[in-house]
């Protein structure tokens, strides 16, 4: 972890790092219990996950449509409406993982990927951060979906799925970063253009 040496309000805020318990080694997270001491030099433990970071990617038809996904996560016991997304293998570029998840979860290929930014989606206990990109110039074929993958395609207006943010039908937090990410950076650089009035 960097410090940032230019913020002039490190001093104010930084943790320094006194100890680590190594509690939990499991193939996608590592658990710590670590040991701090506060600006003002007294001490306290933080529970935290690292994580190998992932990609995000919202892929963008020439009609102006997007394409979603449906899955169940487990953790919170719902159905969530999500981008296509993954973590990144190990020595794997951002860039490569969203190619490969797109194509994975979505059959989708696409001869255009740009980042539009990143997002950290659970900064109190863990360090993931997550690329985001758009995709166009896409080319759909069969999905090559894990064996423990099970999801539901949902192709619909960009407009809608900005709606579906305000209306709670998406509560993914990378979902809404990515669609917001992404509507910014296309009202400015996208190469043809989208309804965003819905
Ligand atoms: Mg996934």
């Amino acid at each position: 972890m960097m410090k940032e040496k230019n913020d002039p309000d490190q001093s104010a805020l930084w943790e320094t790092h006194l100890s680590s318990k190594h509690v939990y080694d499991g193939p996608l997270l590592q658990v710590y219990v670590d040991t701090v001491q506060l600006p003002d030099e007294t001490k306290t433990t933080r529970d935290w996950i690292r994580h190998p970071g992932a990609s995000a990617v919202l892929p963008v038809f020439e009609d102006g449509s997007v394409m979603l996904l449906k899955q169940f996560r487990y953790p919170a016991r719902r159905i969530f409406v999500e981008v296509p997304a993954g973590k990144l293998d190990p020595g794997e570029s951002p860039k490569t993982t969203a190619e490969r998840e797109l194509f994975e979860e979505t059959g989708l290929s696409c001869r255009h990927l740009e980042p539009v930014g990143s997002l950290f989606p659970a900064i109190g206990y863990a360090d993931e951060e997550i690329f985001s990109f758009v995709a166009w110039g896409l080319d759909e074929q069969e999905q090559g979906l894990d064996d423990d993958e099970f999801l539901l395609k949902l192709r619909i207006p960009f407009a809608r799925a900005l709606q579906m943010i305000a209306s709670g039908e998406i509560k993914d937090a990378k979902t809404i970063s990515v669609l917001v990410q992404t509507r910014m950076w296309w009202e400015k650089n996208g190469p043809f253009p989208v309804d965003f009035s819905g």
